[in-house]
């Protein structure tokens, strides 16, 4: 008999609209015994059943949904959410070429997918699944199993080792969890680029697809620009950038690491023009302010800073550091000079940003227009009950 998770009066209308997060301050109280990643009712306080929820004693969000059905919550229901979330991006033409032997696709992406803190990308022949949920956590084994089922490939790598995973109780844990080896660093083929991802040590889980496509379009925009990339990484958008006929790529970050394997990278794609990259292990701010005081000018500059506001919480302080990097970038670009620019913060909503962006254009006393709103590919999808999906989000913008 599972425990129930019975909800303060009044406190069911965000969960009845299938919100996946149960806040702490919602719950009136739990009957029976459950301990952390166990499956609960959850009722409201009329006694009107809501769905299914792993609970979380150790976090704010005190229960996340996974189901709000009457199903119950088993290693079936684990194959049946993951093969429709596999099955529904394959069906998509725009992702044909990612199921291919050297593709990168997002194949669980959290909440969106009805799978809370359950993210998992595939790399060419790796699976990498990244667990940040007591629920995720007690499934883990099921799910790696239904991704097994679900893509046909034999190898799965755990990096359930995000800083998120302390909210919930959790210690962090990285290594095989299906099949074994060393730590792998496949090579994928993004739009014709190929791009060598560190499963075991890059960011997230090694690598940030969700830039796919706007990496494709900076290579579009490219032809016979001088192209700046702030906050590059690995090169995903400088590669493209070259790939696109970029007259010069200058490429920016703060990681050793990160650029070594850009380095890396331009040596896997023999037909790019290697003498027309330059990388700079630099802090961005301090760099653009020292390009203002040379004069130095560029035609198209890519902005993707990490992550300034983890939450709402941070929103103002996040603030301020969009808008002196988006400031300094106005100042920089040329006349006519494209600005590609991005806020992968869940505490930015996409209206925050731009008007972030459009103080920055109005402080720096320039024109500009916006020519695209921009965000993650399709195998990123946002529930249209959980706008928090929405963190990636990016303007191309034009100065006049
Ligand atoms: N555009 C990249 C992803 C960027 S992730 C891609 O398409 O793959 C953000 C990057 O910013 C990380 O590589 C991190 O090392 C770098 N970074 C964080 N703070 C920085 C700073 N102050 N100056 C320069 N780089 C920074």
């Amino acid at each position: 008999m599972s425990a129930t998770l019975i909800l303060a009066p009044g406190r069911e209308r965000s969960v009845m609209r299938r919100h996946p997060w149960v806040f702490a301050g919602s719950v009136d109280r739990l009957e029976g015994r459950a301990r952390p990643g166990d499956t609960v009712l959850v009722q409201a306080a009329n006694g009107r059943v809501l769905g299914r929820a792993a609970y979380s004693p150790a976090s704010q969000i005190r229960a996340r949904m996974w189901t709000f059905d009457d199903v119950s919550v088993d290693d079936a229901f684990f194959r049946r959410t993951v093969s429709r979330a596999v099955e529904q991006r394959r069906e998509l033409p725009e992702l044909a070429a990612e199921f291919g032997p050297a593709g990168g696709v997002r194949l669980l992406h959290g909440e969106s997918d009805g799978l809370p803190g359950v993210i998992t990308d595939r790399y060419g022949d790796v699976i990498v699944l990244q667990i940040t949920s007591a629920g995720g956590e007690k499934w883990r084994l099921s799910i790696a199993d239904a991704l097994v089922r679900a893509t046909g490939l034999t190898r799965v790598f755990e990096r359930s080792d995000s800083d998120v995973r302390a909210l919930e109780g959790l210690e962090p844990r990285c290594g095989w969890l299906v099949g074994d080896g060393d730590a792998p660093f496949p090579v994928i083929a993004e739009h014709g680029v190929n791009i060598e991802v560190d499963v075991a040590g890059g960011h997230k889980t090694g690598f940030y697809l969700d830039q796919r496509d706007n990496r494709r379009l900076c290579g579009e925009l490219s032809a016979g620009r001088r192209v700046l990339n702030c906050f590059c990484y690995t090169g995903g958008f400088s590669l493209h950038a070259l790939a696109g006929g970029a007259q010069s790529v200058l490429s920016i970050d703060s990681s050793g690491p990160a650029l070594e394997t850009a380095r890396r990278n331009l040596s896997h794609n023999p037909a790019l023009d290697s003498a027309r990259a330059d990388w700079l292990e630099a802090d961005v701010f301090q760099a653009l302010r020292t390009f203002r005081a040379e004069g130095r000018k560029f035609d198209l500059i890519v902005l993707d800073p990490p992550k300034f506001a983890p939450s709402a919480a941070h929103a103002r302080s996040a603030a301020r550091a969009y808008k002196d990097i988006n400031l300094l970038g106005f100042r920089l670009l040329a006349p006519g000079g494209l600005l590609m620019t991005y806020s992968c913060s869940g505490g930015v909503d996409p209206d925050f940003f731009q008007k972030i962006v459009a103080d920055a254009a109005a402080d720096a006393g320039v024109s500009a227009q916006v020519l695209r709103r921009l965000a993650a590919g399709a195998d990123h999808p946002v529930g249209l009950a959980f706008p928090e999906g929405e963190y990636l989000k990016g303007l191309l913008l034009r100065l006049c």
